[in-house]
């Protein structure tokens, strides 16, 4: 199929859910994409977060192909070693004590939310169900994560939404005057990925951890974009000293398939008992299978701190480009601020000069795959610096 023939049948097939850059990818190399008419594009985006390893990475492939060859899926009723080891693996490399294991980041900050839930109703009563997030957040699409999502223009036309979420400021001032008794959690991001890349103030994450602590108000910390190495640790919290209660990921953990794991500490560990929760697919050993290779190769000290060298240098080359105002965010997660323009248009512009890149708010966002090479780095800053110039 070209392009036109591509594009005709999305039109006529799906909800028009997505409004996509012209351009239909289908084959693709460490961080390079190629599309239908044979161009190739440097990928600073790996989907979304999502391809840790990059395109076709030729282990994730095996490891994925030999468990779809023998055991595609077994329902939850059964034990599978794939995805128990897939489980130990996770527990000891994040530091928590359990996990449950789902498909989407939404998913997992759903069994987040009901875990806080459960937990407070136990231990502090029923009516203790609140959970404060930020402004400018993002956990989802299901109505209660888009109830949790602090951000208006997510909610209107799905009214009514999940009760019991409130919004708070990044400040402890307007984290305490929207806890009360009935509060049970406040969830956070320490990078609003979607929000612009905007990393918490350390100072300020600091203060919420003593004070969640001080009032026994769990933590929930979103890691589904900040997660698997993205930051240039294997989660952000450990940047940033400050352990949640419960920790979600996703986006990078599976590689390119889908999964959504929600850890707990030891304390939470037997709240969700069975019956619970559950997933069909939650836990499928061929995800499972492609996770352990992301995990097996990411949290490992030298690899993280390639990850943390290529973000140094990738943020240094932005920085450098006279139309970028400012750069931010966090090993390789971040955000340019355009000198003039919107991002849309630059993000567009990009894609006719071989470059992929995403847009947050404002910003230009750029979630290279955490195996890109230097010259593929170059080459795509190369394409960047002459759009900008273009424009
Ligand atoms: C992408 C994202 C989600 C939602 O993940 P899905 O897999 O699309 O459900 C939730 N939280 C954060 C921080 C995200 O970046």
């Amino acid at each position: 199929m070209n392009f036109e023939e591509v594009r005709k049948i999305d039109e006529e097939s799906f909800m028009p859910t997505y409004g996509r850059f012209p351009v239909a990818l289908c084959s693709g190399h460490g961080a390079v994409a190629v599309d239908t008419e044979g161009r190739d594009y440097i990928d600073f985006t790996s989907g979304i977060g999502v391809n840790s390893l990059g395109y076709s990475d030729p282990k994730w492939a095996q490891a994925v192909a030999k468990q779809a060859a023998s055991l595609q899926h077994v329902s939850n009723l059964y034990y599978n070693p794939t995805a128990v080891k897939l489980a130990k693996t996770l527990c000891e490399a994040s530091g928590f004590s359990r996990v449950f294991l789902g498909n989407s980041g939404a998913e997992a900050n759903e069994c987040a939310i009901k875990l806080a839930r459960k937990y407070a109703a136990e231990t502090k009563g029923a009516t203790c169900d609140k959970i404060v997030t930020l402004v400018n957040s993002f956990h989802g699409r299901t109505v209660t994560t888009l109830a949790a999502t602090g951000q208006e223009v997510f909610h209107q036309y799905f009214l009514p939404l999940t009760e019991g979420f409130a919004y708070a400021e990044p400040t402890m001032e307007s984290v305490t005057a929207k806890t009360d008794e009935h509060t049970c959690a406040v969830m956070i991001e320490y990078v609003q990925g979607e929000g612009g890349v905007l990393p918490l103030d350390p100072a300020f994450v600091k203060a919420l951890g003593e004070y969640c602590r001080e009032k026994d108000i769990l933590l929930i910390a979103d890691e589904v974009q900040t997660g698997v190495g993205r930051t240039g640790s294997l989660y952000c919290w450990e940047q940033y000293g400050v352990k949640p209660d419960i920790l979600t990921s996703a986006k990078g953990l599976g590689g390119g398939l889908p999964i959504g794991a929600c850890l707990c500490t030891e304390r939470l560990s037997q709240v969700m008992g069975k019956s619970m929760h559950g997933s069909t697919f939650g836990a499928n050993p061929v995800v499972c299978a492609g996770a352990q290779e992301v995990l097996d190769r990411v949290n490992t000290p030298a690899f993280l701190e390639t990850v943390r060298e290529k973000g140094a240098y990738l943020r240094a080359k932005l920085e450098a480009i006279p139309q970028i105002e400012e750069v931010r965010g966090m090993g390789m997660m971040l955000g340019a601020v355009l000198q003039k323009g919107t991002a849309a248009e630059a993000a567009s512009a990009c894609v006719k000069n071989g470059l992929l890149v995403l847009t947050a708010k404002t910003v230009l966002r750029f979630l290279p795959p955490l195996t890109i090479t230097q010259e593929e780095i170059d080459k795509g800053v190369e394409r960047l610096e002459k759009t900008l110039a273009e424009l």
